[in-house]
């Protein structure tokens, strides 16, 4: 069987620093890697540095990161980038367009690709980076969700080494048996244990759902985020997706994995062997910790994370997710049931639904009753190949908007 240390492109010389796309710069994630990556300048070299339009926060990160390649997806703002670097003699390439994503994801002076774009629109850049055979650090969650059987299949054939960054499942990843690989089924393994805050309306009376703003439900009490994962993370798809991403990362079945709230958010995940052994990963919620853990893997590297201090968080309290509350957690274990391209329209219909939240355009409580009403809409494909996938996601999409009564938008992918 081949191990995790047999798989290509993970050179570990410390002689040659190894060269780093971050696909979602500007973002939370992004910010976080390239974070750590500026404690070790002799480990990382930034090649190439992605974001949709933020023209600001590029060239900020273009002045600190030097990289050969920065790529604004909006062609008006990666003209202003343009200038803006010329005015400061700084010489690096501005690409634009989506297929300058999956271009800077396959560059052979890349090793490693963070892959931390928000949403399905990640999806083509990740799979490219699976396909040439690079490390692949998997943020962008919704990529797996849709397209999970096809990625799994490039990482394998390519030997590519995928490596959770979502804290849950690298911290499953830090808990599973020596020479584990991403993909296969672990031995000895009874359940793992997917630990979820609850997020900012654990405990709020549901009657008060209609009524929360975007701002109420991006604050989270734990977790510092991005707006799409953080809503996400009020009505728990975001466990719902993590808990497909499980299922193709640990080649287990949905039945064997289990959602636990743990409002402290310090555990961050478990895996429970049949010996009776449950090994646990703790840190304080910050995401430096598992973008440094894959980053330096199989070494460990300062991430710049306070060491954790368990006088200070004093208790651990467990409880079971309520299904009345986190409807949309039910939905995701459906369409992981149904198979097939249900996961891609679940990902989609959440997607528009989440974004007509944040225009004001949807209330809080009907997210899950679009997204219901999308998979009971679409079509459910095989889904053995991209273009079922794509067609999946955009029919889906359409379904959402007739159901929100928005005008649909182009999604490039
Ligand atoms: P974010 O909104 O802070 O950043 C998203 C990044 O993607 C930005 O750089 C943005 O410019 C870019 N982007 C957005 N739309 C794009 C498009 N259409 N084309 C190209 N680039 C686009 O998001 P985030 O919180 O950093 O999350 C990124 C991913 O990581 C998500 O998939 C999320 O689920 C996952 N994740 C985030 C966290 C976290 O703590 N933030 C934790 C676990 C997983
Ligand atoms: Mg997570």
């Amino acid at each position: 069987m081949a191990t995790t240390m047999d798989k290509g492109a993970t050179p570990q010389n410390p002689d040659k620093p190894l060269g780093l796309t971050v696909l979602g710069a500007t973002g939370s994630i992004g910010l976080s890697t390239l974070d750590v990556v500026a404690r070790h300048p002799e480990r990382y070299r930034v090649i190439a540095l992605t974001a949709y339009r933020d023209v600001e926060g590029m060239l900020r990160l273009c002045r600190a990161h030097q990289p050969q390649i920065a790529v604004l997806v909006d062609s008006d703002a990666a003209e202003r980038l343009s200038q803006a670097l010329r005015a400061e003699a700084l010489a690096i390439e501005v690409l634009t367009g989506a297929e300058a994503l999956v271009r800077v994801a396959g560059l052979d002076a890349v090793d490693y690709v963070m892959s931390a774009i928000v949403g399905a629109a990640g999806l083509a850049p990740s799979l490219e980076a699976a396909r040439c055979g690079k490390r692949v650090l998997l943020a962008n969650k919704e990529a797996l969700v849709m397209s999970g059987a096809l990625f799994m299949e490039q990482v394998r054939k390519h030997a590519a080494l995928l490596l959770p960054i979502d804290s849950e499942h690298n911290a499953i990843f830090q808990c599973m048996p020596p020479g584990f690989i991403t993909g296969e089924s672990p031995a000895g393994v009874r359940r793992i244990l997917l630990t979820a805050s609850g997020g900012p309306f654990r405990n709020m009376p549901l009657d008060q759902f209609a009524q929360v703003t975007p701002e109420q439900a991006c604050a989270h009490p734990n977790w510092d985020m991005g707006r799409k994962i953080s809503v996400d993370s009020a009505t728990m798809m975001n466990k719902g997706l993590e808990v497909i991403e499980a299922c193709w990362l640990f080649g287990l079945p949905v039945d064997q994995v289990q959602v636990v709230l743990h409002p402290q958010s310090v555990i961050h995940s478990l895996v429970d062997y049949q010996d009776g052994s449950v090994l646990a990963q703790l840190g304080n919620p910050d995401m430096r910790t598992p973008i440094a853990h894959a980053l330096a893997w199989p070494e460990r590297i300062d991430s710049g994370v306070q060491p954790l201090d368990l006088f200070a968080v004093g208790r651990l309290d467990f409880s079971a997710p309520d299904p009345k509350r986190f409807p949309c957690l039910e939905l995701a274990y459906a369409a992981w049931r149904q198979g097939g391209t249900a996961p891609a329209v679940l990902n989609a219909a959440n997607e528009v639904a989440v974004q007509a939240f944040l225009e004001g355009k949807l209330s809080f409580d009907r997210i899950a009753p679009v997204i219901e009403a999308s998979l009971a809409g679409c079509s459910i494909q095989a889904g053995d190949d991209l273009q079922q996938i794509l067609d999946a996601d955009q029919s889906a999409r359409l379904v959402a908007c007739e159901q929100i009564a928005i005008k649909p938008r182009r999604v490039m992918l």
